[in-house]
């Protein structure tokens, strides 16, 4: 493909990208901008196969029919309870890409010299370094989001100073290696810094306690973007580095929403090991007392009697998968002149936006559903608030108790309210690993059982009304 042709495209792709994430900002339009994002993608991809410097077609297909093929049977088998991992895992992916393509342009320079050389080996060791910290850092993630290694934090004595030392050892590294010209010392130094990155990737994540993982996640979200771009930088692909800076710049303004979520700030997540200093005094005890049950034909009856209903999804939701049977309860709410509305948690779930895609996926309205700051002055005057499958962002320990784990967090004062019906399985803890006295309020009713079942009884005794 002649070269001008491709940076047309190329051009066009990245608009297409800037269109996906424009779309992909509201929930009436992320159908679009997804299909926007589709089509760019293939564009840049057909384009960069085509190209010049590709000339193997047969190592291409190899490399890309199995990926193909694995990633179509992944995505379409994954559960929505399963996506943060997978998402996590995908991190790791565009992380190890971009150690490979440093590797190999160290390796294969091509025809640069002087200056240009220097720049180029300045690249690489950058991109090689986020890439490492990316790779194992979205590993321990997709660990942690699976349950296959604990929440709780691994904090090591001294470890802020332990980064420092490997930041500070592995920037020393890096100006022996940009400087040096003898190639074989060059590799050496590129591959001890690959270790130190990738155990400080280890470290960082390792250091972080459940509650604060949203903000690790939309973190690694956007290394993985400054990872690609780094590829692209060293590659010499434009659009590479046009794709990588808007996913490594979306996913720091995601950062910076997930940190305000969770009142923490960018810089103690940066820094690792956050959310687990303050406090200092001893750990929150389990709220104990009397729970008053409920069962579902008196929920329904609490609900329907009621003016105003607001409607709390947690991760509970998505496990049970009653979003759909939420949507049918709610619009017989409707029919009966009941306000109901959704209360959106940033944090809710295991994802950002986790409920919102599950809401959407059900035809809730989009206009019944709130983010947090806006619907938490109102749930004073709500008569229920129904919260299902939610537990740490209803905590009011986040409020009252300076020693709990998540402390200072904002959540949905959902306590407020006339009553509060919790449907969950048991008096369980959610992914904070936190008590709630919640359940424990004067006006709190637990509809214990799966989230489903609960809300498909309701919706017979709401017909049965
Ligand atoms: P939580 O994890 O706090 O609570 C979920 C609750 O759902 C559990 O207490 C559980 O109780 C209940 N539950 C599980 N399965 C079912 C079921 N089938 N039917 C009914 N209830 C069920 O979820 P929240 O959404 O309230 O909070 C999210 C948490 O996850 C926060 O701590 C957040 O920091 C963290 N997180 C969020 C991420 C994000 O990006 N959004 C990423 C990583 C972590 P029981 O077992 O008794 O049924």
């Amino acid at each position: 493909m002649p070269a001008n042709l491709a940076t047309i495209i190329y051009l066009a792709a990245a608009v297409l990208f800037m269109l996906s994430l424009g779309g992909l900002s509201r929930q009436e339009t992320a159908r679009r901008g997804t299909l926007c994002g589709i089509v760019g993608m293939v564009l840049a991809l057909v384009t960069s196969i085509w190209s010049e410097s590709v000339g193997l077609y047969g190592i291409v297909a190899l490399a890309m029919v199995p990926s193909v093929l694995i990633g179509a049977g992944l995505a379409m088998r994954v559960q929505m309870t399963g996506m943060p991992q997978l998402v996590a895992l995908l991190h790791s992916f565009v992380g190890a890409a971009a150690v490979l393509v440093g590797f190999a342009s160290y390796l294969d320079p091509g025809p640069l010299e002087g200056a240009a050389l220097l720049v180029h080996h300045i690249e690489v060791y950058i991109g090689v370094g986020i890439g490492a910290i990316t790779f194992t850092g979205s590993i321990i993630a997709c660990l942690k989001l699976h349950g296959s290694m604990s929440g709780k934090p691994l904090l090591i004595p001294g470890r802020h100073a332990l980064n420092v030392l490997v930041l500070l050892t592995t920037i020393g590294l890096g100006i022996w290696m940009v400087t040096t010209h003898d190639h074989a010392t060059g590799i050496v130094l590129l591959g001890i810094a690959t270790v130190l990155t990738s155990l400080l990737g280890i470290h960082m994540v390792m250091a972080i306690g459940g509650a604060d993982m949203p903000v690790v996640v939309s973190m690694l979200n956007s290394y993985s973007g400054w990872a690609a771009a780094a590829a692209g930088f060293m590659l010499g692909n434009d659009l590479l580095i046009i794709t990588g800076a808007l996913v490594g710049s979306s996913g720091a303004i995601l950062s910076l929403i997930m940190c305000r979520g969770m009142n923490r700030s960018l810089a103690n997540v940066i820094l690792g090991g956050f959310g687990t200093d303050g406090g200092g005094g001893p750990a929150a005890d389990m709220p104990e007392g009397e729970v008053q049950p409920m069962d579902a034909v008196d929920a329904a009856t609490l609900m329907h009697n009621a003016s105003s209903v607001v409607i709390v999804p947690g991760y509970g939701m998505a496990v049970a998968q009653a979003q759909h049977a939420l949507a049918g309860v709610t619009q017989m709410l409707r029919d009966n002149n009941v306000t109901v509305r959704f209360a959106i948690h940033p944090v809710a779930g295991r994802l950002p936006g986790h409920m919102n895609v599950l809401l959407a996926e059900a035809g809730i309205p989009y206009d019944i559903v709130m983010e947090m700051d806006e619907i938490n002055d109102d749930l004073p005057d709500t008569d229920v608030v129904l919260v299902i499958g939610a537990n740490d962002i209803v905590n009011p320990s986040a409020e009252d108790d300076p020693n709990s784990p998540i402390a200072g967090m904002p959540v949905l004062q959902v306590w407020k309210s006339g009553t509060v019906v919790v449907m969950k399985r048991s008096m369980g803890t959610g992914y904070a690993g936190v008590g709630n006295p919640l359940f424990f309020k004067d006006n709190t009713r637990m509809l214990f059982g799966d989230a489903k079942a609960s809300v498909d009884a309701i919706a017979s005794a709401i017909s049965a009304e």
